[in-house]
Order: structure tokens, then C-alpha cells, then sequence
């Protein structure tokens, strides 16, 4: 894996970026007491997204080998967007490393914790983490937690996938058996049906829970048209109820 994580000018013309990298001059920052007394909350809440730039070889052989390592996974964030009177949600793949009990394609699921975490933390020292762990920030005010994640290189990481989604689709084929809009329309209906079955048992919701009902709310009928009727009946209401709206 290439370990460049400065790939563009863009990169370089983030103000907030640049301030991080003055920082990673002092890697203690990524060890610091602060990680060790949380021990590991961004790590039991998903694994880290990859960024283009982890990868050598971003072509499909060169990435079927990555993801046959067995701690990876494509996964889709979900894109909403409004014309014609009407709401339009698109995913966009892109890679992360591999959470609990998901298979090599997580297009649309409840986000468990990092199947590589450890007891002892990271197994990857910091220079050979995934950018995206590289660049949540643990920060601790006063006695709350309040890491910073720099959203804008967030975006960069989402912008630099848009790129490669010809071959992340083959490659959804090639694990799958499924068209993308196929498997992304079973795994959608898959988790509205588990979604259900919690809500009429639960007392509250889950950061990650509510995030998903953010994304049905906009979901066309093609899209849902696997979840059981009654199902996505109820996350409709609960988005509802809760007011949950995207930003567009
Ligand atoms: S980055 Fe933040 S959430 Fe993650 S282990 Fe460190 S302190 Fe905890
Ligand atoms: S790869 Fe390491 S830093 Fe990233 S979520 Fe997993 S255990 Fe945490």
C-alpha cells in the first residue's frame, strides 16, 4: 500500500488540513492519553474509511487483491439529491476497513464496531492506519470527548472515490453475484426489516440507527421495494416523528 497522504493541492490549500499537519510533525498527539482513556470509541463505532491515496494499484485485480485480504469492504455513502420533483438517493462505494460481522460488500447496514480492533488498540501503527483514522483528531474538553473529524478531507476522501466507481461496481458484481442496484436494493429492504423489528422494542435510538432513518426518509419505492411494506412503514414514521432531514 502507498503511503502518501498529501495528494492534492487541494489537500494543501486546506487551511484546516495544513493546521493538521503541522500537528502530525508531534505523532504523540495520536497516542496521547486521550485515546487511551477512551480506548478506542471511533474504533467500536466503525473502521476506518480508506482514502484513494492508501491504494497502489487502483484497478480492479489491483484492488480484488486488497479487499481478498478479508479486512476490508466496499461500503456506499448515500448521496440525496432533488430535481424533478422528486428526491434521488445515489450511493457512492467507496472502502473501509472491514466492520464485525459484515462481508467484503456492506452497502447499506447498521455500522458495528472495527473487526481489527483489538485489546490493545490498533493493530496498524499510525503511519500505516487508513487516512480517514489519520484524520479523526482526539481532543478532550474538560471531561467530554469531543474529537475532530476534518470534514472537508472527508469530502476530499468521498470526491476521490467518485472516480473509481466503474470498477467498484464490477467488483460488487464479481463478489456478489448482483448488479449494484440489485444488491443495493436487497441490503437496503435487509436493513429497513431489522430496523423495524428494533424500533418496536426500543427505548431510543442509536446514533448510527438515526443516521439510517435520515436516509430512508428519502429513499424512492425502486429502492425500497425488498423491505416488507409494514417495515418500512414504521422507519418512515420514526423519521418522521423524530424530524429527521438530510441536509441536500
Ligand atoms: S480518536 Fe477520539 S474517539 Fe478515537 S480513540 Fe482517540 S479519543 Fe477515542
Ligand atoms: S483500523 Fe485501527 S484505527 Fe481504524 S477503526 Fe480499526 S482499529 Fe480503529
Amino acid at each position: 500500500m502507498l503511503k502518501n497522504h498529501f495528494p492534492s493541492k487541494e489537500y494543501l490549500e486546506n487551511k484546516e488540513v495544513m493546521e493538521f499537519y503541522h500537528n502530525f510533525e508531534d505523532k504523540s498527539i495520536f497516542e496521547n492519553e486521550c485515546c487511551q482513556e477512551c480506548k478506542g470509541r471511533c474504533c467500536k463505532k466503525c473502521g476506518c474509511s480508506y482514502y484513494v491515496e492508501d491504494f497502489e494499484d487502483l484497478s480492479l485485480n489491483g484492488l480484488k487483491t486488497e479487499l481478498n485480504k478479508g479486512d476490508k469492504s466496499i461500503v456506499s455513502t448515500l448521496e440525496v439529491s432533488y430535481a424533478n420533483h422528486r428526491y434521488c438517493v445515489s450511493p457512492i462505494l467507496m472502502i473501509r476497513v472491514r466492520n464485525e460481522g459484515r462481508g467484503v460488500v456492506d452497502l447499506f447496514s447498521e455500522k458495528t464496531r472495527c473487526s481489527l480492533l483489538t485489546k490493545d488498540g490498533c493493530p496498524y501503527s499510525f503511519e500505516n492506519r487508513p487516512t480517514g483514522g489519520i484524520m479523526l483528531i482526539p481532543f478532550k474538553n474538560g471531561s467530554e470527548f469531543d474529537c475532530k473529524t476534518l470534514e472537508t478531507a472527508n469530502q476530499i476522501a468521498i470526491d476521490g472515490w467518485k472516480r473509481y466507481q466503474k470498477v467498484l461496481s464490477r467488483l460488487v458484481k464479481y463478489y456478489t453475484g448482483r448488479s449494484l442496484d440489485e444488491r443495493l436494493k436487497e441490503e437496503v429492504g435487509h436493513t429497513i426489516d431489522a430496523l423495524a423489528s428494533y424500533l418496536l422494542t426500543a427505548p431510543s435510538y442509536t446514533t448510527e440507527q438515526v443516521e439510517l432513518l435520515g436516509n430512508i426518509q428519502y429513499m424512492n419505492d425502486d429502492l425500497t421495494a425488498y423491505a416488507r411494506p409494514d417495515a418500512l412503514a414504521l422507519c418512515k414514521k420514526a423519521s418522521t416523528a423524530l424530524g429527521i432531514y438530510r441536509s441536500i
